[in-house]
């Protein structure tokens, strides 16, 4: 069965995100024999256009105005909808970020479908697409699927791999100008925080520390440790509320949602809200003074000890692999 799939790629910085990709891939297989549509909105992101088809889009749809070339809710709420109205897809998918949960209730409700938020695995059964989501702060998975109506959902970042790049692949470019009228909040300037390094939300691999490493200064073996990885830095709440670090890094239940490949918990003792925000990682790795720890009881591997020796032995030996020693 053949399903008309249109996903809405989003761009960061003149780049296109992964989970783009990744709803790219879950686009491909709700579609089955059908239609795959990226689309894209902002300013100077018609050269995006091919890596999309790259990544498994049929046909691109490049939103142009100049009132999208910074991201508003009512902008792209507006620009959204209408490309919505002008596909009439079966299936409308966007990443679960602060993107696409700003903007999915809202077009999901305009629309009268119902929304699967979160998903983090997609399979056809008898004919239907069963969409994967976890519960209960990560203790437990859903499975749900749409009778009626458009299927709407958003993609957790790091979940459904996308499929492999394939530069031969040729798709159609259509540029789509679209009315965006009345705007209620406008951007002046956009001040980013100084963050440098790996974005957390899609990070393969996180180093995280909690309120074991005792000060902002005791970030610093985990900073070192994750440029040896290639890693983002994250927080527990704890190391935050202490003024460890910012808030922008804290994972949790009222922080990121992640799910890297590997995930090394530095002096954290894993209360459940903190669980909810990493638990589906698909390597743990927990370092603890404490060996009745409730972080090991989710941990795939578990080092007791105190982490100002083992992290900085761990970046040693990652740098002895390096260079062969
Ligand atoms: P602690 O619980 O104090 O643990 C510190 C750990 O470090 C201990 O296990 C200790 O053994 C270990 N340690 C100390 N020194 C060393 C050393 N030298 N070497 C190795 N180990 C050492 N928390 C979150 O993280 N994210 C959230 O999103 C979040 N949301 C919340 C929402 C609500 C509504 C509430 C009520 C709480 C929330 N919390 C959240 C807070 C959560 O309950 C915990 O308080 C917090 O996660 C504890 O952080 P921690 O593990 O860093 O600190």
């Amino acid at each position: 069965m053949g399903r008309k799939v249109l996903v809405f790629a989003e761009v960061r910085d003149g780049e296109l995100r992964n989970v783009s990709f990744e709803a790219l891939a879950a686009g491909k297989e709700i579609s089955g024999e059908g239609e795959v549509i990226a689309a894209v909105a902002g300013s100077g992101i018609g050269c995006l256009a091919e890596i999309l088809i790259q990544y498994g889009a049929d046909r691109v749809v490049v939103v142009k105005n100049d009132k999208l070339d910074t991201y508003t809710s009512d902008g792209f709420f507006q620009a959204y909808l209408q490309v919505i109205q002008s596909e009439q897809p079966d299936a409308v998918l966007l990443g679960h970020t602060a993107l696409g949960k700003d903007l999915s209730p809202r077009l999901a409700a305009r629309l009268g479908a119902g929304l699967i938020s979160d998903t983090t695995g997609i399979e056809e059964e008898d004919g239907e697409v069963v969409f994967t989501r976890p519960i209960y702060s990560g203790k437990a998975f859903e499975k749900k699927r749409v009778k009626d109506g458009t299927i709407f959902a958003t993609i957790r970042p790091n979940n459904i791999e996308a499929i492999t790049k394939d530069t031969s692949r040729s798709g159609v470019v259509e540029q789509k100008d679209i009315e965006v009228t009345d705007l209620r909040t406008i951007v002046k300037e956009v001040v980013r925080k100084a963050t440098a390094g790996v974005d957390l939300s899609e990070a393969k691999v996180i180093v995280a520390g909690g309120r074991g490493v005792k000060s902002e200064e005791g970030f610093e073996p985990l900073k070192d440790l994750a440029d040896e990885l290639g890693a983002a830095v994250g927080a527990s709440r704890g190391a935050c509320d202490a003024e460890y670090c910012d808030y922008s890094l804290q994972i949790g239940q009222t922080g990121k949602v992640v799910t890297p490949d590997l995930y090394i918990a530095c002096g954290i003792s894993g209360a459940i809200q903190h669980l909810a925000g990493m638990s589906n990682s698909k390597v743990i790795v927990a370092i603890n003074k404490d060996p009745e720890a409730n972080i090991f009881n989710v941990a795939d591997y578990g080092i007791v000890g105190d982490l100002f020796e083992i992290v900085p032995l761990l970046t040693q030996e990652i740098k002895n692999l390096k260079v062969g020693v």
